[in-house]
C-alpha cells in the first residue's frame, strides 16, 4: 500500500519562553490518507492554525516528525521544505486572497505557470477544476464580479492547481452564509476524492464537520478523535 500522504508523529510546538511559554502541541499524532477528508474542530486558541501551519511546512515544530508522501521533513533545510511545500501542499484560507486584477481562470493558472506548465496546459487544468467546482461559467470574471461562494470555490481550484498531495484549509467557509458554506464544503469534498489528496480542514461548523470522513479535535496538546 502507498504511504499516507500526511503523517505527524509526536509533534511538539510551543511559543515563547519561561513563564510566558504557551504549549500548543505536546505530542500531536495524526495520519491522513490519500482521498481522506479530516475535519479539525476545536475551540479558538486550541492550536488549529498551528497544526495546519506545521502540516503545510509554514512553521517548524520543536520536536517530532512531519512526513509528507513519506518524506521526513525534520532533516530538510529551508530550501528543501519550500520545494516540498510548493510541489505537494495546497492551502485554502478563510478569505480567498485571489488576485483582484486577474480573472478566475488566470488566478488558477498562475501557480501552474510559476511551476513551469505551458499556458495551454495550465488553462486546460484550470477549466477542469473550475468545472469540477461548478464555477466554469465564471472563468472570465474577476473576483470583484463574483459572489463569496464563487470566490472561495475558485480559491479551492487554485489550491488544487498543481495536484497537491495534501490540502489544508483554515475555516474555508468561515466567511460564508450557511447555504453557501454547504455548497463550498461539498465542492471541496468532491475535489478531495477526485484528486486523491489528503485533506485537513479546520472548521467551527459542526454540521459541515460531520460530512468529513473523520473528525479530530485538540486537547491538552494532543490530537484526538472526536464525535459530534
Ligand atoms: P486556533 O487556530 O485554534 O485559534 P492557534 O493555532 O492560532 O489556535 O493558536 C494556539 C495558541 O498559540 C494560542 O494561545 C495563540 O495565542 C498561541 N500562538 C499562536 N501563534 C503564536 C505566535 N506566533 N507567538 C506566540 N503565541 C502564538
Amino acid at each position: 500500500m502507498s504511504k499516507p500522504h500526511l503523517v505527524l508523529t509526536d509533534v511538539h510546538r510551543h511559543y515563547g519562553q519561561g513563564d510566558k511559554m504557551v504549549r500548543v502541541l505536546e505530542a500531536a499524532n495524526l495520519t491522513v490518507e490519500s482521498g481522506e477528508m479530516v475535519a479539525l474542530v476545536a475551540p479558538s486558541g486550541a492550536g488549529k492554525s498551528t497544526l495546519l501551519h506545521l502540516s503545510g511546512l509554514l512553521e517548524s515544530p520543536q520536536g517530532g516528525e512531519i512526513e509528507i508522501i513519506g518524506i521526513k521533513t525534520s532533516k530538510l533545510g529551508d530550501r528543501g521544505r519550500t520545494q516540498l511545500r510548493r510541489s505537494t501542499v495546497g492551502y485554502v484560507y478563510q478569505f480567498h486572497h485571489l488576485l483582484p486584477e486577474f480573472t478566475a481562470l488566470e488566478n488558477v493558472s498562475i501557480p501552474q505557470l510559476i511551476a513551469g506548465q505551458s499556458q495551454a496546459a495550465a488553462d486546460k487544468r484550470s477549466m477542469e477544476l473550475l468545472d469540477l467546482l461548478g464555477v466554469a461559467p465564471r472563468a472570465s470574471h474577476r473576483p470583484a464580479e463574483l459572489s463569496g461562494g464563487e470566490q472561495q470555490r475558485i480559491a479551492i481550484a487554485r489550491a488544487a492547481a498543481n495536484h497537491p498531495k495534501v490540502i489544508l484549509a483554515d475555516e474555508p467557509t468561515g466567511n460564508l452564509d450557511p447555504e453557501t458554506s454547504d455548497l463550498v464544503f461539498e465542492a471541496l469534498g468532491n475535489l478531495i476524492k477526485n484528486e486523491g489528496a489528503a485533506a485537513l480542514i479546520a472548521t467551527h461548523n459542526h454540521d459541515l464537520a460531520r460530512r468529513a470522513d473523520r473528525i479530530v479535535t485538540l486537547r491538552s496538546g494532543l490530537v484526538i478523535s472526536h464525535t459530534l
